[in-house]
């Protein structure tokens, strides 16, 4: 845990070269937040908090110097977290206080529009998908997997079935659905990307079919940047496939680093091994771009520091976007008694990587859509920045 006093949690010593002391302590405070969580004095506060389904998760977003992040809400760390987020004030500025002393700023996006309406069959727009971060509409198309099924297979950290069970999302999202609220999104909330996720369904083209599908259902109706996420298919034509069908960013997402640990904690993914990762990263660079493929890596796992490191610079040099988030336990999952990596392990991993990043200019705010572009769960774009580049003036 910090060494840091309790009355100035984030304050930090000397700052890295590649930081200003401003976007550094920003930075840091996004890593408290992520790995303690916060506990809310007026849930209701702005667009709801998240719980269940599909990628990190139990989760609400906050504003900080005007950047989204995802703050665990209802995590049983949370739960006792030091952090506490007073009730807003009249122009919507909530304190963030620990042990009673002012440590911080934050605020919340408002509650989307299009949650309000329904389709013409009577499901509400918020089951087929929801707001992101500020501006990012994510959608998982196929809320069942082969993996989830399966206690042996199933992916340790995820809950990609407990939104479904909730009735609060439907399993199959059609194309025509997937349109109709994405037109909605960006007319009425101004959505600017769009993240559609989807669960394992086959062991051949590992969703992609589906994927190109709902992209193309979304373009038909709104031109809105799309980035699909799904395991590497079964042969890498599929991404041309995709990226005809509409889709405009790829995100393969390695999730867990080392051979044992991937194997240990999602047992049914891991049979994809790492080199076919790669192998789909380097042919979807060559459709997509340079910086518009990405990957997941959720730290605090097991991956020791070194070993996210050398893997994000490998992943760099090939023009692929790591996005290393801190892991958060979602409740009823597995892993909801594992706690989320320290403030001070992020830092040890996201500084170094965002000075990696900022040389090879590969940023978050170059990719077209999805995770890495929207960045609310991970300090890292925060740590992206150059000197000179701060977050507060
Ligand atoms: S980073 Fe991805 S999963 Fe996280 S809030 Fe943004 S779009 Fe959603």
């Amino acid at each position: 845990m910090e060494a840091s006093s309790p009355n100035r949690p984030f304050d930090t010593p000397a700052p890295p070269d590649a930081l200003k002391p401003e976007t550094l302590r920003t930075a840091r405070f996004i890593n408290e937040l992520q790995s303690f969580g916060v506990r809310l004095a007026a849930p209701g506060a702005g667009a709801p908090s998240r719980r269940g389904g599909a990628g990190p998760s139990d989760h609400k977003a906050v504003l900080i110097d005007g950047q989204a992040i995802m703050a665990p809400v209802h995590t049983a760390s949370a739960f006792t977290s030091p952090y506490v987020a007073l009730a807003p004030d009249a122009d919507g500025i909530s304190v963030v206080e620990r042990s009673g002393v002012p440590v911080g700023r934050i605020s919340f996006p408002a509650a989307p529009r299009f949650y309000g309406l329904q389709t013409l069959d009577g499901v509400p727009y918020s089951h087929i998908a929801t707001l992101h971060g500020r501006d990012v509409l994510a959608t998982t198309v196929l809320q069942t997997c082969i993996r989830y099924e399966s206690r042996k297979q199933t992916c340790q950290f995820c809950a990609i079935g407990q939104s479904l069970a909730a009735g609060r999302t439907i399993a199959r999202k059609t194309p025509e659905q997937l349109g109709e609220v994405a037109r909605a999104a960006v007319l009425l909330d101004g959505v600017k990307h769009m993240v559609m996720t989807t669960g394992t369904p086959n062991s051949t083209d590992r969703g992609a079919q589906i994927l190109c599908e709902s992209a193309f259902g979304v373009k038909s109706a709104v031109d809105l940047p799309i980035q699909a996420q799904c395991e590497p298919p079964d042969t890498n034509a599929w991404f041309q496939r995709m990226r005809d069908s509409g889709v405009d960013a790829l995100g393969m997402h390695l999730e867990v680093l080392t051979p044992a640990v991937r194997a240990k904690i999602m047992p049914g993914k891991a049979k994809v091994g790492i080199e076919r990762y790669f192998e789909a990263f380097a042919a979807g660079v060559e459709v997509f771009g340079r910086g518009q493929v990405s990957t997941y890596i959720l730290a605090g796992l097991g991956d020791p520091v070194d070993v996210i490191l050398e893997t994000c610079r490998r992943l760099i040099a090939m023009g692929v976007y790591p996005f290393v988030v801190p892991f958060t336990p979602i409740s009823g999952t597995p892993l909801e008694g594992r706690p989320s990596p320290t403030p001070s392990f992020m830092h040890a991993v996201l500084e170094p990587l965002g000075r990696m990043l900022a040389e090879a200019e590969l940023r978050s705010g170059d990719v077209k859509a999805g995770c890495a572009r929207c960045g609310a769960c991970s300090a890292l774009s925060a740590y992206e920045r150059p000197s000179g580049e701060g977050t507060t003036p």
